[in-house]
């Protein structure tokens, strides 16, 4: 297949990810990727900044990574979970609740992100059904959140830049409370508590849980704010009988300076969710965690069990994967990585702060955002970054970049310098 017949089957047959079949955007035909390096068909090569979209930490094309997947195919790839349990399974729960907090004790294998929030959803209403307190179904988030795409996920997406329009009518009606108004590092201000203090006190008989990614939103906005708004929101949840969930499947290891975000406010939920970069890219898997008091009210209700069970589920290949990522990033010092890529971002990205055309810059752990003024042309922006030798991929208003924690510096460099150039006017 020549690469004009593959790219004319592919504009006339394969959707892409939010793309019109119509008037499709571009597409770059990828023939591989190592390291940091995106390789197109054409031969040339990309620094990639982008981790597509959260998960490659250590790069592509590992070699550990690539031994274990191989290591496990070899045994078997898949079998079911109903009946069956076996050692990938087994040996990711133990490294998973080794790095969670320690009240996280019963870990659910989901496949993908957004399956592990509709499981979190179902958990919270399995909860209170259990306590009986059936009125319970609805759930509270903040503004310019991003949980998914699937029917429940996508209810407690923000509603403007979500789907709530397109879908009104089919789709649950939740709670909205404004972003925290307290950015990450700015100095607290008890104001901030006095949109979900409201909300509780009003509604909290019809509320099962609260649901927000910890200190950094992710697709919804790219926004870090103040780890004493989780302080805060943990006290009301609990005075007010409503369940915390934490949507850590952007925010999870490592990238934003922390293992996992939680940790900046030292706040535990009831329920947390992971995914992303759990498989260091490889594969789709994600988990659903909880505290055994949340599990055994469940499975004490009228069920008698919880009532999920993906054919997927705890596949061998994505755990045993999942397991040596696990494992290499805990080995690979990341955090003095992150924290090089943190300082090296805050320096290279701050000129674009006085550029006309950019509103803002902001920089946590291995998250850079350049928040431009309007919009960008994302056809035009994503070939400018291409020609530079960068893979970068923008979204309205947002340039930013999360690339893989094995970047060197001067890798890095080319592409902060890369993106100023291309967004520069
Ligand atoms: C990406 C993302 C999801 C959805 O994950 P998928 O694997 O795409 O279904 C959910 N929550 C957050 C915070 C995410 O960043």
């Amino acid at each position: 297949m020549t690469t004009e017949e593959l790219l004319q089957f592919d504009r006339e047959h394969v959707w892409h990810p939010y793309t019109s079949t119509i008037d499709p955007l571009p597409v770059y035909p990828v023939a591989g990727a190592e390291g940091v390096n995106i390789i197109l068909a054409d031969g040339r090569r990309l620094i990639d900044g982008m981790s597509s979209w959260w998960a490659a930490v250590h790069g592509y094309n590992h070699p550990v990574l690539n031994a274990a997947a191989k290591k496990q195919m070899d045994k078997m790839s898949h079998i079911m979970f109903g009946g069956i349990t076996h050692e990938p399974a087994v040996e990711l729960a133990q490294k998973l609740l080794a790095i969670l907090p320690q009240e996280m004790e019963k870990i659910f294998f989901a496949d993908s992100g957004s399956v592990a929030v509709e499981v979190a959803m179902k958990m919270a209403i399995q909860y209170w059904q259990s306590e009986g307190k059936t009125g319970k179904h609805a759930f509270a988030t903040i503004r310019s959140g991003y949980h998914g795409d699937t029917w429940h996920a996508m209810s407690v997406c923000d509603p403007v830049t979500g789907m709530h329009g397109i879908f009104a009518g089919s789709l649950p009606v939740q709670y909205f409370i404004p972003q925290p108004s307290v950015k990450f590092n700015e100095e607290w201000n008890e104001d901030a508590m006095t949109p979900l203090k409201d909300l509780l006190k009003q509604h909290a008989d019809d509320i099962a849980a609260l649901i927000l990614e910890p200190i950094v939103q992710g697709a919804g906005g790219m926004y870090f704010y103040s780890p004493t708004f989780l302080v805060r929101a943990k006290e009301l949840c609990e005075q007010y009988n409503v369940l915390l969930i934490f949507d850590e499947i952007a925010t999870g290891f490592g990238r934003t300076g922390k293992l996992f975000a939680w940790e900046h406010a030292g706040v535990v939920p009831d329920i947390m969710c992971i995914g992303k970069a759990l498989t260091g890219g490889y594969l789709t898997l994600s988990a659903t965690l909880t505290t055994t008091r949340v599990a055994t009210t469940i499975c004490s209700g009228e069920a008698g069990c919880f009532m999920h069970g993906p054919t997927f589920m705890g596949n061998p290949l994505a755990c045993a994967i999942a397991s040596a990522s696990v494992s290499l990033l805990l080995e690979s010092g990341w955090k003095e990585k992150v924290s090089a890529i943190e300082a090296q971002l805050r320096k290279e990205l701050a000129p674009a702060q006085s550029f006309e055309n950019v509103k803002e810059v902001r920089v946590l752990g291995a998250i850079g955002v350049i928040e431009m003024k309007e919009p960008v042309n994302m056809a035009i922006l994503q070939r400018r970054f291409v020609e530079t030798g960068i893979w970068v991929r923008p979204f309205g208003r947002l340039v930013y970049l999360m690339p893989p924690f094995i970047i060197r510096p001067e890798e890095l460099t080319i592409l902060t310098s890369g993106v100023l150039r291309c967004i520069k006017k």
